[in-house]
């Protein structure tokens, strides 16, 4: 060993450029007092202490830490792998966010044995460096340090984070001949990254080597099958395996998930015979992905029923599922649950939250937590402004676009999205085309199609028919079906039925599958009385094999999802809901009302089309809603499609005759429905 004074000289001295480097100065946690030693008792504190002292008390503090460390060198404990790789350890917290620090730290250390490299490997993961893992495996090899059964899994992860696979392969050597091949736990994380390289018969000839094959080894096999596609190989092994855990079903579950095999999840999840919190959130995430938000948020009624508790992380993707149904009561439901739990919000389920809220019309909640969010990240950001947009706010949205810069957070291409429907939905023609100008110039953001998108349906909203067409021209890319989209309903609302035959036409080409494109073009005759062109539309869309989508709108009440269908008659309560509807259009011709029998775009009898009008989903919804709750409550509707011109017409009055606030969400937007008014201004 060297002697003490040769070793703390020079390096004291490359602690002080240590100091000068980090520029976070943290303070003293309340309740700690800088350490105060004499001279003669430091010398007298014992490994044991020191450890002591850097695992208790420096974990939050890196000024006392660097007061410890100062200690440490006068003391010569330094010399001792616990204490310098304890200390190493500390500085690797992730909370001071300065691994440069750790490694400088570590670089100190005269010969570091395996205790002290395995710290480094771990900390590097944690901080999100896997290169430098890497890297300290190779100073390991240069130092004769032998490598253990803890080295390897680390290195492996750093590997697949990486995507180093020359690198993962020569590791697994080394796994080899240092005769570690045996161990369980170095199997599955090398199985883990060789299934992350898309290297399955690799993973399931390191799977098969000699020794421990224990469940998580199946596990990760089964994950890595997934991963890659080969579902018949996972069913396969989880067919034969000798032993199951949760764990492997879990996997199972979440895997035939992602796949796309939502049915066969559910399938195997009905089998479990014991459940825990990771099993119902692959169920809950997998139906999510799927789009199956009723599904979802049925089974964590069930989880709930089962008295199950949520994880804080699974909360989000419940949230997500609450959003797109409307359902209002149980995104309420979660948020107070994660209150009462003193559940810690983050940003990403605060940013959930908040898109609940705005997307279930209650814009209130929604800035209520936004403001006391602490931690705010830019999708945060996005969230409330696309919130402010989808209402119709377009100054408020404008106005936190500012602030969001003043916090030097920089918008991205989504912020823009955001930004620039609120102009076109507040008909903020000038306003939208100079931020849509600034995108390039000054936040170096190239506009994609989506803006793109956006200009043309502000232009389209505000009538400029053709400066829009001017505008498709300029573009520096090709229109797409969306952007056509727009235009051609730009053309419906101002009544251009000229262009938009022109554009319809175009859309039948490009997108001969969708239904809702021959759905607008075909009502364009229709407004314009062309019953021949109309019915020209219905049959090549019948002859082509296009089927419509059924309207559908679901209203949330009692915390249950209630769907109708245009004239279904399945719902048990439909007696009464047509009596309803009865005394509404009574009401509403009194106001004035007669059904808009243009837009029901087929030929045929105008009574028939005014019973097809008043069986209208959202109608249906609309009656439901104000049998079941009380006078003044805001009624909440979600459609799958466009609202008809009809359906908004009507909506509009009833808002006013029943005095109800109305928020229906359509396919495309949010409405608004108060005192006769609605929040998009006749334009969607
Ligand atoms: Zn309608
Ligand atoms: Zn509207």
């Amino acid at each position: 060993m060297l002697p003490q004074s040769e070793l703390n000289v020079p390096f004291c001295k490359k602690l002080d450029n240590i100091e000068k480097m980090s520029t976070t100065a943290t303070n003293f946690p309340s309740g700690l007092k800088p350490l105060e030693f004499s001279t003669e008792s430091t010398t007298k504190l014992s490994q044991k202490k020191v450890l002591d002292i850097l695992n208790k008390k420096c974990l939050n503090s890196l000024q006392y830490l660097r007061q410890v460390h100062s200690i440490i060198l006068r003391t010569g404990h330094f010399q001792d792998h616990y204490v310098s790789g304890t200390l190493v350890k500390c500085y690797a917290n992730p909370h001071f966010n300065n691994f440069a620090l750790a490694i400088k730290v570590f670089d100190q250390i005269p010969r570091p044995n395996v205790f002290v490299c395995n710290i480094v490997l771990k900390g590097s993961l944690e901080n999100g460096e896997p290169h430098e893992a890497i890297s300290c495996y190779h100073k390991m090899v240069f130092l004769n340090s032998k490598p253990n059964k803890f080295t390897y899994p680390t290195l492996f992860k750093a590997c697949a984070i990486t995507g180093s696979v020359k690198q993962g392969i020569q590791f697994h050597s080394h796994v080899v001949k240092h005769g570690l091949s045996v161990d369980g736990h170095i199997k599955s994380a090398g199985i883990q990254m060789y299934t992350s390289f898309g290297l399955v018969k690799e993973a399931r000839k390191m799977l098969d080597e000699r020794g421990e094959t224990d469940v998580i080894c199946w596990n990760a096999m089964i994950d890595g099958y997934l991963k890659c596609g080969e579902v018949e190989e996972a069913k396969e092994m989880f067919g034969c395996m000798p032993y199951k855990n949760v764990g492997t079903w879990n996997t199972m579950i979440s895997g035939l998930a992602r796949c796309g095999m939502i049915e066969n999840a559910r399938t195997l999840f009905n089998d479990m015979e014991e459940r825990d919190e990771i099993s119902w959130s692959a169920i809950i995430d997998g139906y999510i992905k799927q789009g199956c938000f009723k599904e979802a948020l049925e089974v964590f009624h069930k989880m709930q029923r089962e008295k199950v508790k949520p994880r804080p992380y699974s909360l989000p993707s419940v949230l997500t599922a609450c959003a797109n149904l409307g359902a209002l009561d149980q995104g309420r439901w979660i948020h107070s649950y994660v209150k009462r739990n003193s559940f810690q919000v983050n940003a990403v389920l605060g940013t959930a939250l908040i898109d609940m809220y705005a997307k279930c019309g209650r814009l209130d909640m929604a800035w209520e937590v936004f403001e006391k969010l602490r931690v705010k990240e830019v999708s945060t950001w996005n969230a409330m402004i696309g919130g402010l947009s989808i209402h119709g706010r377009a100054e408020e949205a404008i106005e936190l676009l500012k602030k969001m810069q003043e916090e030097k957070l920089k918008p991205n291409s989504v912020t823009f999205v955001s930004v620039l429907n609120a102009c076109a939905h507040a008909g903020m023609v000038e306003n939208g085309i100079a931020l849509f100008n600034s995108m390039n110039k000054v936040y170096g953001i190239e506009p994609k199609m989506e803006h793109f998108g956006c200009v043309v349906d502000l232009l389209g909203r505000a009538g400029l028919i053709k400066e829009t067409e001017r505008f498709i021209e300029s573009m520096t890319v090709k229109p797409n079906a969306a952007i056509w989209g727009a235009l051609l309903n730009a053309c419906r609302v101002h009544g251009n039925v000229e262009l938009g035959e022109k554009v319809g036409w175009i859309m039948l080409d490009m997108e001969p599958q969708n239904s809702g494109r021959y759905a607008l073009l075909s009502n364009i005759y229709a407004k314009a009385g062309r019953w021949g062109d109309v019915t020209r539309v219905r049959k090549l869309m019948k002859d082509r094999g296009i089927k419509t989508i059924p309207g559908s709108s679901m209203m949330n009440l009692d915390g249950r999802v209630h769907e109708f269908k245009m004239g279904d008659g399945s719902h048990p309560e439909m007696k009464s809901i047509y009596v309803m509807l009865e005394s509404i259009m009574k009401k509403l011709q009194m106001e004035g009302y007669s059904p808009n029998t243009s837009i029901v775009s087929f030929d045929i009898e105008e009574e028939e089309k005014e019973t097809a009008l008043k069986q209208h989903s959202e109608k249906i919804a609309l009656a439901f809603g104000l049998i079941h709750t009380e006078p003044g409550t805001t009624l909440h509707i979600v459609k799958n499609l466009r609202v008809c011109e009809d359906c908004h017409y009507a909506f509009k009055l009833i808002s006013q005759i029943y005095r109800r606030e109305i928020i229906m969400r359509d396919r495309v937007r949010y409405h608004h429905f108060r005192n006769g008014m609605c929040s998009c201004k006749d334009f969607w």
